[in-house]
């Protein structure tokens, strides 16, 4: 068994996926094809959001998406530490600051009483000029935007929601990702909506952003491609992808519920022995990930091993204790509970298509 199973879900669309990357390979437009704009246009259509614009990988949405708000060195974003390292990596990129945040007490996204206080904090101090907030739907489950918009409101900065992990995961009947200022997402193949390769889309309601970010994906180009009026990147989503993901989003809700029926498989197997992932009412996560908190981490892992039932960590380190952020001259301050979650999470397969794991 693998921790993630991507060939049952081929099995399944095989026809469709064959035939729609087989129409690329007629056409022969790879780059910018037709499915690029069909595959934005279905985006905007499930999101609400008024501008999809696709690219090369989820880091670069969030590069993307920085540059758009106009992120530069001096400037703070303050991002969670218990993430996946492109959050951070994406401000320091640019040259920014990354301010890291602890994890809510129960929960794994960002602990908004904290991020207030480090924002109250950085003002303070007045060395870097607070622009921006990377809020992070970690494992599937949306940050509360509500509460989070009224702190950005006040102190002025705006808000990306690095969706990488939640698209199809839900606020009320608003769809993730498609909160905040700019949203980002990734294709990565185990990523809810995943293609063959890589991929990611910015998602936006602000018409500006959205013609900053497509003239930045192609070079800075202006009235076309040898016109350019910015410095930008190559970041485009191949056609090929593109066409995957045509296919792939038709059976994604289908593909959310199971994942929620086997979270609820879990809850029920170790509800009375772990801390498990607690949905807080009305929000709805894409289960991008079911992970528990487990003590015993390794004597847990091993036993399930023993039976043939991967598991997977997701994170072993917080970003404030990763080397390649100690030179962005961070403020060393212990964390506690995203280190708590880095010590203890460990995370189970989702097999939409397999029976479910006996664990006795
Ligand atoms: C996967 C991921 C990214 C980066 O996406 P890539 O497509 O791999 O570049 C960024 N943020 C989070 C939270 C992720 O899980």
């Amino acid at each position: 068994m693998d921790f993630n199973d991507l060939n049952s879900q081929y099995n399944r669309i095989q026809k469709n996926i064959d035939r729609s990357i087989a129409k690329v390979l007629e056409h022969g437009k790879y780059i910018m094809g037709p499915e690029v704009f069909k595959l934005e246009k279905n985006l905007e259509n499930v999101t609400g959001v008024n501008h999809v614009i696709s690219c090369a990988n989820g880091t670069d949405a969030l590069v993307l998406a920085l540059m758009a708000i106009g992120v530069k060195k001096g400037d703070a974003v303050f991002c969670p530490t218990f993430t996946y390292f492109a959050t951070a990596e994406a401000v320091a990129f640019l040259g920014a600051t990354p301010v890291f945040i602890d994890s809510e007490q129960t929960g794994f996204n960002l602990c908004i009483a904290d991020l207030e206080s480090q924002i109250t904090q950085t003002h303070r101090e007045g060395v870097l000029i607070p622009k921006a907030i990377i809020a992070v739907d970690l494992f599937g489950l949306p940050v509360d935007y509500k509460k989070l918009t009224l702190i950005a409101k006040k102190h002025c900065l705006k808000i990306i929601e690095d969706g990488a992990q939640s698209f199809g995961g839900k606020i009320g009947d608003a769809i993730a990702p498609s909160f905040g200022d700019i949203a980002t997402t990734s294709f990565f193949p185990s990523k809810p909506l995943g293609c063959y390769g890589d991929g990611g889309a910015v998602f936006t309601n602000n018409e500006e952003y959205a013609s900053i970010i497509k003239s930045l994906r192609v070079h800075g180009k202006g009235k076309h491609k040898y016109d350019n009026v910015r410095i930008g990147m190559n970041s485009r989503l191949d056609t090929i992808q593109a066409a995957i993901l045509i296919e792939k989003l038709k059976i994604l809700q289908d593909e959310i519920n199971e994942r929620e029926n086997i979270s609820l498989y879990y809850n029920s197997i170790f509800g009375d022995r772990f801390e498990i992932p607690i949905i807080p009412e009305g929000l709805k996560s894409s289960w991008a990930q079911y992970t528990l908190l487990v003590d015993n981490r390794d004597e847990f892992r091993a036993q399930l091993a023993n039976k043939g039932i991967p598991t997977a960590v997701y994170y072993e380190k917080c970003l404030h204790q990763q080397q390649a952020f100690l030179v962005t001259g961070q403020k060393l301050r212990k964390l506690e509970r995203a280190e708590l979650l880095a010590k203890t999470c460990v995370s189970l397969p989702m097999h939409v298509y397999q029976e479910r794991i006996k664990f006795d």
